[in-house]
């Protein structure tokens, strides 16, 4: 019998709905996200009942129309969703941090004005700081917002990699405000960007913020990443994440709260990614024969599964420690970035050794695992790399043990 731990113990509520998502995921996702992978298309029903299931409303109070979860259970269900496909996960995530951005930052009125809708999936959110030039140096960032004589600002430039770029009514959307400030951080305030969902040309209060054609990528195919073009497009003051008074010039603090939550996010799916890789592993080795006997019997084969295994449940343990840090309250800057860094890189090795295990069936598009490993990299890539991943730890580890 499994021990319980505060590593791997789940309340009747956390196991009731991780159970739902697992089995919403083995009959709408897995048989579904070959299709969707192969066509580049959004998979709109597949969409239209995580609605129904209240999946967009997670971490939403329950005051605003959400189910008011903590990011541990959240971490739970990303796991879940990323084991059945890491683009549904995509789905959800950007819109994820946006609301956390308005229950952490954002006025009465905003809130009031956006939770209800983000919690029923009505509106999605994006959130955008990367540009052409810039993603790991986002004190580097060139869209400015300059105020104007009625009060509103104008925002232009143009930002790169918006995951949900196209289908999302609201981009939280980190700008330079302040080009002269010192540090360069001080100098920038995150706008809460209304758009058409849909439209690559917004037209009426919302012109002067368009978005290019989807950008083409080798995996994390079905939910969409664009640019968006900022041209003379105008924002109202009151749409400040916070407020004018308050949220003026505090854009980098907020982003970076919500990039350490983001990171046990994206850990999430790290581990979700990897547990698949192992179960199509698990079952293939068993099935294929070679030299007169299952590949499972062989030593180097179960060497990898051993491998990967332990991968998988030291990552689930990296995110489960975060998680529970984080909504106790405590610091989790140094154990979030560990999570990220572990469980992303462990993505892509258990699917690098199933894919192995699959000989050249691995490397045709009819088996999974062909999916599986284009979608990898991606983990080791959005809301920082592993390099400034392990920029963070290391920052982190001396402040802490500063002599
Ligand atoms: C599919 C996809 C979806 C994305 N979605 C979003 C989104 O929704 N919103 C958003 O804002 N961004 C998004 N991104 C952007 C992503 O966050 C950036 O790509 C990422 O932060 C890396 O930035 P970069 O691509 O500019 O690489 P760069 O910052 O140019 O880095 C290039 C290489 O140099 C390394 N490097 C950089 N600085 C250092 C250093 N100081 N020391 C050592 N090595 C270093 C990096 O690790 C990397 O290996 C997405 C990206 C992809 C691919």
């Amino acid at each position: 019998m499994a021990v319980a731990t505060p590593y791997t113990d789940k309340t009747d509520e956390q196991r009731a709905i991780t159970e739902m998502v697992h089995q919403f995921v083995d009959e709408q996702i897995l048989p579904n996200a070959e299709h969707y992978d192969h066509e580049d298309s959004f998979p709109e029903p597949i969409v239209e009942q995580m609605k129904e299931l209240g999946l967009f409303g997670v971490t939403i109070p329950e005051e605003y129309g959400g189910m008011g979860l903590d990011l541990t259970t959240y971490a739970m269900i990303v796991e879940e969703l990323s084991r059945g496909w890491i683009s549904i996960s995509g789905v959800i995530n950007t819109h994820f941090i946006g609301s956390y951005l308005l229950m952490k930052f954002g006025t009465d009125e905003q809130k009031h004005r956006y939770l209800p809708r983000m919690a029923t999936g009505e509106i999605r959110a994006a959130f955008s700081l990367s540009e052409p030039e810039l993603g790991s140096d986002v004190q580097a960032i060139k869209t400015s917002a300059k105020k104007q004589d009625d009060g509103a600002y104008e925002i232009n430039g143009q930002k790169m990699w918006v995951t949900n770029g196209l289908l999302s009514s609201l981009v939280f959307t980190l700008v330079k405000t302040d080009p002269d400030a010192e540090p360069r951080h001080r100098g920038m305030t995150c706008f809460i960007c209304e758009k058409e969902p849909g439209v690559g040309e917004n037209t009426g209060d919302l012109a002067g913020l368009n978005v290019p054609p989807k950008i083409k990528k080798m995996g994390y195919k079905g939910v969409e990443s664009t640019e968006l073009v900022f041209d003379g497009y105008r924002c109202p003051a009151e749409n400040i994440l916070g407020g004018e008074d308050d949220g003026l010039n505090k854009g980098f603090v907020q982003m970076m709260d919500a990039l350490d939550l983001g990171r046990v996010n994206v850990a999430a799916r790290g581990v979700g990614l990897a547990q698949r890789a192992l179960e199509l592993a698990l079952r293939y080795s068993q099935e294929r024969k070679t030299f007169g006997k299952p590949i499972a019997e062989h030593q180097a084969i179960q060497f990898k599964l051993a491998d990967m295994a332990t991968q998988v449940d030291a990552a689930r343990l990296l995110v489960r420690r975060a998680a529970l840090m984080k909504d106790a309250g405590e610091r989790s800057d140094l154990e979030a970035g560990m999570a990220k860094l572990f469980a992303s890189e462990a993505g892509r090795f258990c699917a690098e050794e199933c894919l192995r295990i699959h000989g050249g069936y691995g490397y045709s598009k009819e088996y999974e695992i062909e999916r599986i490993y284009r979608d990898a990299p991606l983990l080791l890539i959005g809301e920082g790399t592993s390099e400034i991943q392990r920029m963070v730890i290391g920052r982190k580890l001396l402040q802490r043990h500063k002599i």
